[in-house]
């Protein structure tokens, strides 16, 4: 009996269908059209080369044995594209062995027929306009002028610059800019995004953020347009992708950003990624990922020092149109030393204290309101700074802390030390012991037993921990 391409086909989802995840199916196999028969080759058609780059990746193997299972030895799977682009391009054909080892049609090198003209469904295309314009979601005040130049960034701002001058035609591609909280990162980006806007409005510039990537991934898969969520983000001239770490664990929403990352950085365009740590110091990402991250330039963002960070008062200051007296800028500049974003916000309840209370900003007005504001975030009280506050106060170096030694000073500073980093920071145990010297994680409980069986039993170790905590909390 002859076999149609439909039955072929029907039967071959009816395995596909039993051995991958329903969703996965109703993803990836239902949009699938078979469109021919011809001898042992079957051929089906999908709906994007994107979609085709996703099972040759992720269901050749099943595919094959399918295939085979259907149609002998010598079946074949062949694909045919649709290229949504309406000129000369003609609809393209390629195929992969389903038997034999498949590495033929697994590295063919494949034209990449783009699909630009589409309508592209996507939460920032401005609807009514028929050229695609997106709106890059980029905040105007971000930009390079603002962003003050200091040792810290010096790098990572002039690669940025680099960028923007050139988006993709550097080898800063991708350029990752790296560092801690509030440093920095987001303005840094957006800046890039804010100044090849301004130089070249026609480049197609997106701003985002891991989270919503991943959100509108998810969102995608659930609404059945995971299509146009890549096809969208396949469009873009450049993207800024903010704080990559929080990709860790979500390994579907890497994958989808893998194929987009490759599809882009082969067509010559721009990406810009942040985030938290260096590279190597990822965790949870794909490896491949992380090895693409390599291909460029990272450049960290590190805490700015005094003069940078009273250059970075005063630029708010005179933006907002507000004059300080100098002590004032210095005293909290040399106050708040670890996090610009925090900077800033000293400075705003700083005047927020002037106006409520009408009182002029002066060196006791600061000295009060910071009191108050660093209170309020302890909870950002750094292991540096509380091994700093513990040795001098039992006047013992910081490296005999972090040294194998067990003299009874020693060993007390450390078990107080971790202690307190255990109750006031959020780290684990795991990095308190690695901070402390490579310690393990069951050394920080016993030391956190020990200090607080000491607390219980010793009253003048007890006055010790409060002396310290007072003024871990005050300083
Ligand atoms: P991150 O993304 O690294 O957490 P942000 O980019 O949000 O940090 O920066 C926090 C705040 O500090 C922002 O208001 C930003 O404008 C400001 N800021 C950081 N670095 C600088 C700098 N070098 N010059 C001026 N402002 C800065
Ligand atoms: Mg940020």
């Amino acid at each position: 009996m002859e076999k149609t391409c439909t039955h072929v086909w029907e039967s071959c989802l009816q395995i596909i269908k039993d051995n991958i995840p329903s969703q996965s199916f109703k993803t990836w196999f239902e949009p699938i059209t078979p469109l021919r028969l011809e001898g042992s080759v079957l051929t089906i058609q999908v709906p994007s080369l994107f979609f085709y780059e996703w099972l040759e990746e992720h269901y050749v193997g099943l595919l094959r044995k399918t295939i085979k299972n259907q149609l002998g030895d010598s079946g074949r799977l062949e694909y045919n594209i649709v290229v949504e682009k309406s000129s000369s391009q003609k609809p393209y054909t390629t195929n992969i062995p389903s038997s034999g080892n498949g590495a033929e049609g697994k590295n063919q090198s494949i034209p990449m027929p783009v699909a630009l003209n589409k309508d592209i469904k996507n939460p920032f295309v401005i609807p009514g306009l028929k050229k695609l314009q997106v709106d890059p979601q980029l905040n105007p005040n971000y930009t390079f002028e603002n962003f003050i130049e200091g040792d810290c960034n010096r790098l990572a701002r002039s690669a940025g610059y680099a960028v923007a001058a050139k988006p993709g035609g550097t080898s800063f591609n991708p350029l990752m800019v790296y560092g801690g909280v509030g440093l920095g990162k987001t303005h840094l980006a957006q800046a890039i995004g804010n100044e090849i806007k301004r130089n070249m409005p026609d480049k197609l510039v997106i701003y985002v953020s891991c989270e919503k990537f991943c959100q509108q991934f998810v969102d995608s898969l659930k609404n059945n347009t995971i299509n146009d969520f890549v096809n969208f983000y396949q469009a873009m001239d450049v993207i800024i992708m903010d704080d990559i770490h929080n990709f860790a664990g979500k390994d579907k929403t890497q994958d989808i950003f893998f194929h987009i990352f490759n599809h882009l950085h082969q067509s010559g365009k721009q990406l810009i990624i942040t985030s938290d740590k260096a590279p190597k110091d990822l965790a949870g990402l794909e490896e491949r990922l992380l090895s693409r991250f390599k291909w460029g330039l990272s450049a960290d963002l590190s805490v700015p020092d005094i003069e940078t960070r009273m250059a970075i008062l005063k630029k708010k200051m005179y933006q907002d149109g507000i004059e300080l007296p100098n002590d004032v800028i210095e005293y909290v500049a040399h106050n708040i030393d670890n996090n610009v974003r925090e900077l800033e916000g000293a400075m705003v309840s700083l005047l927020a204290q002037s106006t409520l209370n009408k009182k002029e900003i002066d060196i006791s007005l600061a000295k009060q309101m910071l009191k108050n504001f660093i209170k309020n975030t302890s909870k950002e009280i750094s292991m540096e700074y509380i091994q700093k506050l513990v040795c001098e106060y039992f006047e013992v170096p910081v490296e005999m802390v972090k040294s194998k030694t067990r003299k009874r000073e020693i060993v007390q500073a450390r078990q107080i030390s971790m202690y307190l980093a255990k109750s006031h920071t959020k780290t684990s145990l795991k990095s308190i012991g690695a901070f402390f010297g490579g310690r393990d994680h069951s050394t920080v409980i016993y030391a956190c037993q020990t200090v607080e069986d000491l607390i219980d039993t010793d009253k003048k170790f007890k006055a010790y921990v409060h002396d310290i905590q007072k003024k871990l909390k005050m300083s």
